[in-house]
């Protein structure tokens, strides 16, 4: 095999290569039946365990309270922004959408084809450079929850602290999963698509507060409720084996890693390199976001001009240090450093990006 880069990629991204190889291993005899995984019944004996095992894994490794169900849905993320009204919002009830940047504007756009949804703050006039404090979300009566998205991947911002609110959230963590302990008693839901920090794409993860299920949309196509889902322990119809088998591979990986703790911890210091060798530029890389709403997973940065931004990425890559190109719609650039990023990834990419400043600084 070529040497393995690294890869900053937003998503899909970056996975544990102790998880890649196990199931290159299993991939084509899983357990000896003869047939891989992908070829057997997901009503069978051997792919009902890897299913229950990540289900259990999944709620063990974030570590949510015995009152909430875990569920797994094709569709992604953003089949959750229709889902979660569809479920939730009764007449005469509100979803309260914070746009803080691109996917939260797309959850918002989807809510109101659903059902009664409504901006609470708009952070258009920031450019979506920041997250909201408590005090200027604005909810108005009838609020069923309150959206948000914990880390905006694109803009390159996070909640640092989750908000108080008179209702209960919902969050997107899709690109932010699993990295941070989460206030259970806050939340109503919590949804993420796996492919940023669990797992390869396919599905979405959804941890949901399994009382709220009593009361949840019915009139609704059978697939997309959320009662059905649960009752079926997430086998309402075929699931995506091979999402949920990695899945849990991933899960098993980080629980033998330290758990949510360790990927706190590992996000802290390994975001603070990236963004001391920023600070510590003289203006050669700049952060264009507000210091405290700033990304532990997507950083996103600028070089002095777009051509060197070309040249950077382009001997960065020749540098193995790959996908480092920030979203078509921002430009610039960015390094996602999602739970299975080693850090002497990121040590590698600031050593690059160090070196690369003293040959092209003025
Ligand atoms: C990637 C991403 C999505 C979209 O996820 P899909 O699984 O592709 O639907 C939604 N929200 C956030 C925050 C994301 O990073």
């Amino acid at each position: 095999m070529s040497e393995r880069v690294y890869n900053f990629g937003a998503g899909p991204c970056t996975l544990p290569l102790q998880v890649l190889e196990e199931a290159q291993k299993e991939f084509v005899d899983f357990q000896n039946a003869g047939m891989s995984l992908l070829e057997m019944s997901h009503r069978g004996r051997e792919y009902d365990a890897v299913h229950h095992e990540a289900m259990a894994l999944a709620l063990e490794v974030f570590q949510a309270p015995k009152d909430f169900s875990v569920l797994f849905i094709q569709g992604g993320a953003t089949l959750q922004f229709a889902m979660v009204p569809m479920n939730l919002l009764d007449s005469g009830q509100k979803g309260a959408y914070t746009l803080t940047g691109h996917w939260a504007k797309g959850a918002y756009t989807d809510a109101q084809t659903a059902g009664e949804a409504y901006c609470a703050w708009d952070g258009a006039d920031c450019s979506y450079t920041r997250m909201p404090a408590d005090n200027e979300i604005s909810l108005e009566s009838g609020t069923r929850y309150v959206h948000i998205t914990s880390n905006e991947t694109i803009g390159g911002i996070r909640w640092k602290q989750w908000p108080d609110c008179s209702a209960p959230l919902v969050a997107d963590m899709s690109s932010d999963f699993m990295s941070r302990p989460v206030q259970w008693e806050k939340f109503d839901i919590v949804y993420g698509g796996t492919q940023k920090n669990l797992g390869p794409a396919g599905m979405a993860v959804v941890f949901l507060r399994t009382s709220i299920l009593e009361k949840t949309n019915r009139h609704i196509p059978r697939y997309l409720r959320f009662d059905l889902h649960q009752a079926k322990d997430s086998m309402f119809n075929t699931p995506p084996v091979f999402s949920v088998y990695m899945l849990g591979k991933v899960l098993k990986w980080m629980k033998a890693e330290g758990g949510l703790q360790a990927m706190q911890e590992r996000a802290a210091q390994k975001s603070q390199l990236v963004y001391d060798t920023i600070d510590s530029s003289a203006g050669f890389y700049r952060s264009p976001v507000d210091p405290d709403s700033r990304s532990q997973m997507n950083i996103v940065f600028r070089l002095p001009s777009e051509a060197l931004e070309a040249r950077f990425l382009q001997e960065a890559t020749q540098k193995g240090l790959m996908q480092l190109k920030g979203h078509r719609s921002v430009g610039g650039c960015r390094a996602s450093l999602y739970n299975a990023m080693p850090l002497a990834g990121v040590q590698a990419l600031c050593a690059f990006m160090q070196n690369f400043q003293k040959q092209h600084a003025l």
